[in-house]
């Protein structure tokens, strides 16, 4: 089987594409400095813990492990954030990004797949969204990524580097199973902030009811963090495949907004929400919904969580426990 380099692989997506990469018998490898990641969502031998600035040891482990291809995680995500401290976040996610692409030059490896996500479109014109749409970031964020991905379409005219970019659209649940959880800190995301309002009694935010939506709520396309792993092993089984290097939504296709997945916490939790209104939260677009129709045309990927309670299910024991 093929060796595999995951970057941010201590992470919440990264740790779960670790886990179905190992069911299918990969070799992996995990680079991770441990900065936003967990020691304990990777098995133990595999996790070096190894800064992506260090192009020098990260060339050495590409070549010791012979790596095959890389899945690249490592970034910092959160939106707010990136809006106060934009020098951090081009930094980290893209000077970051540039020193892995020399390491995986000097070491000839040739395949990566690139985390990337629906915040490179910025305000769509329209949804569902279409990989083709115009890239627009309204965050320094959402720029970060599309800057690599628009060297990454350099990188492979002038070197050959073969390369998915998957856009991701709302990552959520968990692989409860595994021991796998989402663990941001401090927690932005709707679904651990709904279920963490249910467990504590403290009243969450709802951020803006005047959008032109049909209950005046966001509308986003909630995307499981295990489809979203399936995504990543399809985009490296093309790779691996000798395929091109081609761009892909990752999203179920259907929105829903921030009251419907209220009323499926409810659901799944048997109980009230605590909730108050707020205002809008700065650089929220109205909708985003994924076309993910090329992803599931062109690499055979179809999403097994398409009821959104099944996703909040699937992350109510580990909220749980951690919010008790
Ligand atoms: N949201 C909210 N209250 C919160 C967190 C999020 O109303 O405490 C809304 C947010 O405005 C957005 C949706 O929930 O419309 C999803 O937000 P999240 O931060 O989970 O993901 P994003 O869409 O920003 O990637």
């Amino acid at each position: 089987m093929s060796n595999i380099l995951v970057t941010g692989g201590a992470g919440y997506i990264g740790s779960h594409t670790v886990h179905q990469l190992l069911q299918r018998g990969y070799n992996v490898t995990v680079l991770d400095d441990l900065s936003t990641g967990f020691r304990d969502a990777v098995p133990e031998p595999r996790l070096h813990i190894c800064s992506l600035f260090d192009t020098e040891q990260v060339t050495q482990l590409l070549v010791r492990q012979k790596i095959d291809a890389v899945v690249h995680f490592a970034a910092f995500i959160a939106v707010g954030e990136s809006t106060k401290e934009p020098e951090k976040y081009f930094t980290n996610n893209v000077a970051g990004s540039l020193s892995l692409f020399s390491a995986m030059a000097a070491a000839g490896v040739k395949k990566l797949v690139f985390s990337s996500t629906a915040a490179v479109y910025g305000n769509p014109v329209s949804t569902p969204i279409l990989e083709t749409a115009t890239i627009a970031p309204v965050n320094p964020y959402g720029e970060t990524k599309a800057t690599v991905e628009r060297a990454l379409v350099w990188l492979d005219q002038c070197r050959g580097l073969r390369s998915v970019r998957l856009r991701y659209f709302n990552a959520c649940g968990a692989n409860a199973e595994a021991g796998l959880s989402e663990r941001h800190v401090p927690e932005t995301h709707l679904i651990p902030l709904l279920l963490k309002a249910v467990v504590t009694g403290q009243p969450m935010t709802i951020f803006g009811t005047d959008y032109p939506t049909a209950d005046g709520t966001c509308i986003r396309d909630y995307i499981h963090v295990d489809d979203l792993a399936a995504a990543h092993i399809a985009a490296i089984e093309h790779l691996l495949g000798d395929g091109e290097s081609d761009v892909f939504n990752v999203g179920t296709g259907r929105g829903f907004s921030v009251r419907e997945v209220l009323a499926a916490v409810e659901n799944v939790t048997g109980k009230p929400v605590p909730h108050v209104f707020g205002d809008r939260r700065e650089g929220d677009p109205a909708e985003l919904v994924a076309d993910s129709s090329k992803l599931r045309s062109r690499l055979g990927w179809r999403p097994e969580y398409t009821e959104l309670e099944r996703i909040v299910a699937s992350a109510w024991p580990s909220e749980q426990r951690r919010w008790a």
